[in-house]
């Protein structure tokens, strides 16, 4: 595997080398997924551009009132052990403590784990909880994509050749809100999901009646996708056994796994039905222990 790198020192410079090789030049940020990929010659490059040394974009930013920031470059240990992610968004915080072992989890970047357009990208499911952001930049400025429309299929997304993707930004949530995130793994640790489910639980007022619920899922499909029929049985409804159970099913329907070394496809639509139960009821719990608040 031979290429030429290109360490550009701040994102200005490294648009410009965007703008000037586009497609050409493959983005490196941790390379847990892009290097393994070249090893592999599953993709050839003779350019290669590090991300490295840019700074700017390695950073959590809270803002109270508005919401959360991630730096494209931020690590998933960095996002794990967040205190603001940790409080505000535990779903998140969950997945990327679960993402690989603790060496991937140091080298690997948010930024990269959506990039990579991995139909199991940990990192996804909670995102889809939430309406976040994803500031795109090039040479000719900068544009926000919502996460639901960034991914367009394995390993491709809403970047254009030119594009870096810069930022997430996650719009504050107030109220009772609780969400979690399910990984099945063959192993606990150092294993891609056979299904991954995150559940968001919102309550109204001070009652038990949900105002909202999403459900979203990883390596059931083509893309990291919602469980959008299932999740609106919930609506102005508490949460009962039966109405889990029904949940579940109808979440299990919205998938379209196949089957591969990691899991057969009825085996991944069982483990649908059971993390969305477990999930549902571990974001309830959150939720209901939640008193009305915004992000702290
Ligand atoms: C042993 C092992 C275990 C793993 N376990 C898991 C796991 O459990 N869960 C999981 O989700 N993943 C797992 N992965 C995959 C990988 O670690 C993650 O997807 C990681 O987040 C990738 O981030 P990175 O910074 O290393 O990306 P890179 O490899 O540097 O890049 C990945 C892709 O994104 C592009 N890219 C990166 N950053 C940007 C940017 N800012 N703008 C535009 N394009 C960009 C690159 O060009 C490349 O196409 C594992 C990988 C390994 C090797």
């Amino acid at each position: 595997m031979r290429f030429e790198l290109l360490r550009p020192q701040s994102l200005s410079e490294a648009l410009e080398f965007k703008k000037q090789n586009g497609e050409k030049a493959k983005v490196l940020a941790g390379g847990t997924d892009l290097l393994v990929l070249l090893k592999d010659q599953k993709l050839t490059a003779d350019l290669v551009m590090s991300l490295a040394r840019i700074r700017e974009l390695d950073f959590i930013r809270f803002e109270k009132g508005r919401g959360v920031t991630i730096g494209a470059l931020a690590s998933h240990a960095a996002v794990a052990a967040s205190p603001v992610i940790q409080q505000n968004f535990p779903d998140l915080a969950e997945a990327c403590s679960q993402v690989g072992a603790v060496q991937i989890q140091n080298l690997g970047t948010i930024g990269g784990n959506l990039c990579n357009a991995s139909p199991a990208a940990d990192a996804a499911p909670p995102l889809l909880l939430t309406d976040a952001v994803l500031i795109l930049a090039s040479a000719r400025g900068e544009r926000s994509v919502s996460v639901h429309d960034f991914f367009h299929g394995p390993r491709q997304t809403a970047l254009q050749a030119d594009e870096i993707l810069k930022e997430i930004f996650i719009p504050e949530i107030s109220g009772r809100r609780g969400a979690t995130y399910l990984k099945l793994g063959r192993r606990k640790a150092m294993e891609i999901a056979i299904v991954g489910v995150g559940v968001a639980i919102h309550l109204n007022g001070s009652d038990r009646v949900v105002s909202e619920c999403r459900i979203a899922m990883g390596s059931v499909a083509p893309i990291p996708v919602r469980a959008r029929r299932g999740e609106v049985m919930f609506k102005d409804q508490e949460v009962r056994d039966e109405l889990i159970e029904e949940v579940a099913e109808i979440a299990a329907e919205e998938a379209s796994p196949i089957s591969d070394i990691r899991g057969t496809r009825d085996y991944r639509l069982d483990m649908i039905r059971v993390l969305c139960r477990r999930g549902v009821r571990a974001a309830l719990n959150r939720a209901l222990d939640k008193k009305e608040e915004g992000l702290s």
